[in-house]
């Protein structure tokens, strides 16, 4: 991509209206723009990022046997007043009259609908398991949103469903999308603590929340720091082999982990003190069994082994993508900017010319911008008129993890200089040498 030919509206004052960091940069970077309050539109530096994260979760649910759908984001009422939750629901739901006045609303999550399609098709216990999931836009009318897309009111939604015939099963595919959300979540360059959550009525030690460690955070959060060595589960783990999976969650939740709400302030108290760890959290996850709460007022029903009718067990299973990209920035930025996980940078490469129209450095910028485009990397070159610390200042700002930067002198001798966005350590190389580490 040329920056000439590229829409990346870069601002260079602070944004008034933003109070964190994460919502800041992403402004400042010209990756997203409010279109009304907690409503936001994807500019295509944001769009490229989001897209990123999105692959990610996808080939994350694949791999643990999901099924990818797409439900519609407009729902009817009636399957809402059939499980109960249309009157529950309460203001968060947006609600929305057709012309012939029938209640429509924008769904804030799917349950309903789910079941609806399950219990349309399925009849027997021969086709189960099920993971049903989709990546979909929410509406949630929430009171305070805030921190751009941290909080907003339109979001976006991993949200998968879960049917078995027996708790056993359902444990099952719930500690399946505990896996994968620990490999989700790692490939993002993130640590999550997943955290015993409120069951509510439901009750049971089956709802946990990811929780990612940041200052900014709206959970307080307590947990063991032993968390930070724990191994995340591997490219060969076996999703239908039980017992591992079991293992995987047992480990994960041996120690002490907890939100506010279910923080138990003795058995914290009861780890020694150097071990213990409260901070402040973004939830990016959660998960959760529970049981036959939509199959039984929704009729959803299988025929099982022993020819009887059994209600399924149900469990739900949502990630944020539109909140974890501005938590990815939370956890990863310095004073001069983003500092882009290479699995979710917009571009691989961002290639400086210092000198447009010098015949040297407009040469070895498109054999870089070339070669690299060709292999299958995505470069941003920087092919703008702008003086040297305009151009160094945006490279730094939109986080892309490797710069080339071709200036005059050194391209007279064939050579560049590689920046690492992280470390901030530059080395200067030939061309073909840069070619060669790069590609
Ligand atoms: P919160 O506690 O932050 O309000 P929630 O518990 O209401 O979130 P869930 O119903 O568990 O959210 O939805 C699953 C996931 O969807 C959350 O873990 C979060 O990543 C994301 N999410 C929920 N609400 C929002 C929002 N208003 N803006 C952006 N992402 C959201
Ligand atoms: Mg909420
Ligand atoms: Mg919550
Ligand atoms: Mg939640």
């Amino acid at each position: 991509m040329r920056l000439t030919r590229y829409f990346m509206p870069i601002l260079k004052e602070n944004p008034k209206e933003a109070e964190i960091v994460s919502h800041r940069l992403m402004l400042r970077a010209g990756m997203i723009r409010q279109q009304s309050q907690g409503i936001y539109s994807w500019l295509p530096l944001g769009k490229r990022v989001l897209d990123k994260v999105c692959a990610i979760i996808r080939e994350e649910q694949d791999r643990a046997g999901a099924l990818e759908i797409m439900m519609p984001t407009i729902q009817s009422s009636d399957l809402w007043i059939e499980s109960g939750r249309y009157n529950d629901y309460g203001a968060e739901m947006l609600r929305i009259k057709d012309r012939q006045d029938r209640a429509m609303l924008f769904g804030p999550t799917n349950e309903e609908m789910v079941t609806d399609i399950f219990r349309s098709y399925i009849k027997s216990y021969k086709s189960l398991p099920l993971n049903l999931y989709h990546i979909q836009w929410k509406f949630r009318d929430e009171i305070r949103p805030r921190f751009g897309t941290m909080r907003s009111r339109e979001f976006l939604m991993k949200d998968a469903y879960s049917f078995d015939l027996t708790k056993e099963d359902a444990i099952h595919s719930y500690n399946r999308m505990f896996a994968a959300y620990l490999r989700t979540f790692s490939r993002m360059g993130l640590r999550a603590i997943p955290m015993r959550a409120d069951t509510g009525p439901i009750g049971g030690n089956h709802s946990h929340e990811f929780i990612i460690l940041a200052d900014t955070g709206e959970s307080e959060v307590f947990s063991h720091k032993d968390f930070v060595n724990f191994e995340i589960p591997g490219i060969d783990t076996d999703f239908n082999d039980v017992d591992a999976l079991k293992a995987i969650f047992d480990k994960w939740t041996s120690v002490y982990a907890a939100t506010s709400e279910m923080h138990d302030e003795a058995a914290f108290n009861a780890i020694p003190e150097a071990d213990r760890m409260s901070a402040r959290g973004i939830e990016v996850g959660h998960i959760f069994y529970f049981g036959t709460k939509y199959s039984e007022p929704m009729g959803a029903k299988v025929q099982g082994p022993d020819g009887k009718e059994h209600l399924i067990h149900g469990g739900s299973y949502g990630i944020g993508p539109t909140r974890l990209v501005p938590a990815i920035i939370e956890a990863s930025h310095d004073e001069n900017g983003i500092i882009w996980p290479a699995s979710v940078a917009p571009f691989d490469v961002v290639v400086i010319n210092m000198k447009p129209g010098d015949e040297a450095c407009d040469r070895i910028c498109e054999t870089l911008y070339g070669g690299l485009t060709t292999v299958g990397k995505d470069v941003l070159y920087d092919d703008t008129d702008e003086r040297a610390g305009t151009k160094f200042a945006t490279a730094d700002l939109i986080g892309v993890p490797v710069q080339v930067i071709v200036g005059p002198r050194s391209a007279a001798g064939g050579e560049v200089e590689v920046k690492d966005r992280k470390t901030g350590q530059r080395e200067t190389l030939t061309v073909e040498a840069a070619m060669n580490r790069l590609a």
